[in-house]
């Protein structure tokens, strides 16, 4: 994954997607507005992809399928927070990010549990 794509384009492609640029927006040949995993390909239709980093309806569903927990951090910043089905007493694999926002906070959370083979 480059760093120079956009978040929510790194977002996709973590989640099975393989974006395209059309010379105006990303897309991909998913289907229309279903970027969440399981995808079932149609080369016939090309749509754009969900700007999950400010689109809370496209990333409402990741943050139910994935268990992920956001909350203020103070200073004007949201983190966001996976934990490990087994996670107990701290013992597990816990993950949390930190950003601006509640969404940003967890696209950048959803990147680093793809890194870490957890998606
Ligand atoms: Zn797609």
């Amino acid at each position: 994954m480059s760093e120079d794509k956009p978040l929510h384009v790194r977002v996709a492609e973590a989640l099975g997607c393989s974006p395209r640029f059309d010379g105006v927006v990303w897309c991909c040949t998913c289907r229309a507005g279903e970027h969440v995993g399981s995808e079932q390909y149609n080369t016939l239709s090309t749509s754009e992809l969900n700007y999950y980093d400010t689109d809370w309806s496209a990333t409402g569903p990741l943050i139910e399928k994935y268990q992920i927990g956001f909350y203020p951090a103070g200073l004007g910043t949201w983190a966001a927070e996976w934990r490990d089905g087994r996670y107990e007493n701290g013992i597990g694999d816990s993950y949390s990010k930190a950003e601006d926002t509640p969404l940003l906070a967890v696209c950048n959370l959803i990147l680093a549990l793809k890194e870490a083979g957890k998606l």
